[in-house]
C-alpha cells in the first residue's frame, strides 16, 4: 500500500492509502485507517485523482461518520472535561448530604450529588443544564440576527438530531440542536444565520445564499469548522 495525499473539492486534505490491484474499477472503502483506495494497475494519477474529486462529498461523510463513532462519549466523572461555548470547562463531582447543586464556577462545572456514582442521574441533570443554556443563548442570537435580517423573531424550539444542526419548517419556525451551546459562538452564529435566511428563501438557491452571505458573510468558513468540530460535540 502506497500512502497518498489528496486535497478534496471542499478544500479538505486527507491521506489515503492506495493499492493498485487487477480490477476495472476503482474502489473506495472507510477502514480504521481512514480511506483506501483500491485502483487498477493501468489506472494514470490524473485520473485516479479525478476520481476522488467527484467522491469528494461521500469520502468527507464517511469519514466525519467514522470520526463520530471514534470520539468516546462522556463519562460523567470527576475531572472530565466538557465544552461550553467552544471554552473548555472541567465537571467537578462532591458528594454531599444536602440538596443538589450545579453552578458554574469559571472555568469549572461543579456538581454537588448525593450519590457521586449514579452516572444516569448526573448526566440527566447536566444535559438539562445544556438545554437551558442553548435555549436562552439562542433565543438571544435568533432575536438579534433577525432584526439584522429584518424579519420578525421567529419562535424557536430546541431539537436532539444526530445528523442535523438546525431546521426551518414551512411555518417559520426554527429548530437548533442544543448541543451546539458547546460549540464557539461563531458557529452558533452560523446556524442560526443559516436557517433564519431560509425565512427569507426555502431551499439552497443561489438567492438563498445571496441572503446568508449578507447576513454571515464567514458561512463557508464556518461551516466547515462546524464539520471539524461535529464528533466532539456529539460526546454528549
Ligand atoms: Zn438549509
Amino acid at each position: 500500500m502506497i500512502e497518498q495525499t489528496i486535497t478534496l473539492a471542499n478544500g479538505q486534505h486527507i491521506a489515503y492509502l492506495l493499492e493498485y490491484r487487477t480490477r476495472r474499477t476503482v474502489g473506495l472503502k472507510i477502514t480504521q485507517q481512514g480511506l483506501v483506495v483500491h485502483a487498477p494497475k493501468r489506472l494514470m494519477t490524473h485520473q485516479l485523482n479525478q476520481i476522488l474529486l467527484e467522491k469528494s462529498a461521500w469520502i468527507s461523510n464517511k469519514l466525519a461518520l467514522r470520526e463520530v463513532n471514534a470520539v468516546d462519549k462522556v463519562q460523567w466523572q470527576h475531572g472530565e472535561h466538557l465544552l461550553l461555548l467552544g471554552q473548555d470547562i472541567e465537571l467537578q463531582l462532591l458528594e454531599t448530604s444536602a440538596k443538589s447543586i450545579l453552578r458554574l464556577d469559571g472555568q469549572r462545572l461543579v456538581l454537588t450529588v448525593k450519590d457521586i456514582d449514579n452516572t444516569e442521574a448526573i448526566a440527566k441533570r447536566i444535559i438539562r443544564w445544556y438545554q437551558q443554556q442553548a435555549y436562552e443563548d439562542f433565543a438571544r442570537r435568533v432575536e438579534i440576527f433577525s432584526a439584522k435580517l429584518g424579519v420578525p423573531t421567529p419562535p424557536i424550539a430546541l431539537s436532539s438530531a444526530q445528523s442535523r444542526w438546525g431546521s426551518c419548517n414551512s411555518r417559520g419556525q426554527i429548530r437548533l440542536n442544543w448541543r451546539l451551546i458547546q460549540a464557539p459562538p461563531q458557529i452558533i452564529n452560523h446556524v442560526v444565520c443559516h436557517e433564519l435566511a431560509h425565512l427569507k428563501e426555502m431551499n439552497h438557491s443561489a438567492k438563498f445564499y445571496a441572503v446568508l452571505t449578507q447576513l454571515f458573510p464567514e458561512h463557508a468558513i464556518v461551516e466547515q469548522a462546524l464539520k471539524r468540530l461535529s464528533p466532539q460535540l456529539h460526546r454528549l
